[in-house]
């Protein structure tokens, strides 16, 4: 596949990331680190502030302290709206239009955001359907897919932006099991091809085999981090060895 290749690499950096709702101090000074080009996974259990961060490094959520950097410099200053086009977010629940073909859910964001023509933007469309292996799904409606291959279609909406990060939000917890594999191996393609991305998941295969780097949250705050080998063999912390004990 070839979905990244018109963009180059980017790092992503967060850096004392501070939250609060209210009294709730839902994130307690995150670091995070993506080296262009890698993948890192944050696991962590429910309500530790996972989406929470990914929220707040593409500013759908304000921080309240701390600094996001893409490609090393910071974009707090920058139009919100621009960031977001430039990080690819791809959630549990995909959102398709229902009425819309599957082509059509794809080129909508470069029709509206880009600007490109009605013609331009089917064309950037059907490659990529053709990447995430569903060229021949492109003219029915979302409703006539399996869950997964509505998935891929998320993931090529997202792409279709050329975005030069990606989010992965639990991308397969809605998914039935038989499911999960085909979306999972779409997002290995993409991480070997070279793109940068944060993936919160459960699959702990996929954090161990695919992500470079795995971050454990754990009310909100950063509980350890490090290469996937290190932190499944190795874990530090009696509440990653709990976790783990759960999940694995
Ligand atoms: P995770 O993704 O790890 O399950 P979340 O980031 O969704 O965790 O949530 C972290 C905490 O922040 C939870 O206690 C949740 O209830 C709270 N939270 C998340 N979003 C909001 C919001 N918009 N308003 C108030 N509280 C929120
Ligand atoms: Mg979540």
């Amino acid at each position: 596949m070839t979905a990244t290749t018109t963009r180059k690499a980017v790092s992503l950096t967060g850096t004392d990331l501070h939250l609060s709702f209210g009294e709730h101090h839902v994130l307690r000074g995150v670091d995070i680190q993506v080296d262009a080009g890698t993948t890192t996974t944050v696991i962590g259990p429910s309500g530790s502030g996972k989406s929470t961060l990914l929220r707040v490094l593409n500013r759908l959520h304000e921080p309240d302290k701390g600094d996001i950097l893409l490609d090393g410099r910071s974009v707090l200053k920058d139009n919100p709206d621009e960031l977001r086009r430039r990080i690819g977010m791809v959630f549990q629940h995909f959102n398709l239009f229902p009425h819309k073909t599957v082509v059509e859910n794809v080129a909508l964001g470069p029709r509206k955001l880009k600007g490109l023509s009605k013609e331009e933007a089917r064309e950037v469309a059907l490659k990529q359907l053709e990447i995430v292996g569903l060229t021949q799904k492109a003219d029915v409606r979302p409703a006539r897919l399996s869950g997964g291959q509505q998935q891929r279609v998320a993931i090529a909406r997202a792409l279709a932006m050329t975005p030069e990060v990606m989010f992965f939000d639990e991308a397969t917890s809605a998914l039935d099991p038989e499911l999960v594999k085909g979306v999972l191996a779409l997002m290995a393609d993409l991480a070997s091809e070279g793109m940068t991305m944060v993936v919160v998941t459960h699959e702990m295969g996929f954090a161990r085999n695919v992500s470079d780097n795995v971050l454990f949250m754990d009310h909100g705050a950063v509980v350890e981090t490090g290469d996937p080998g290190q932190l499944f063999d190795d874990a530090k912390s009696d509440r990653l060895r709990t976790f783990l004990s759960q999940v694995l």
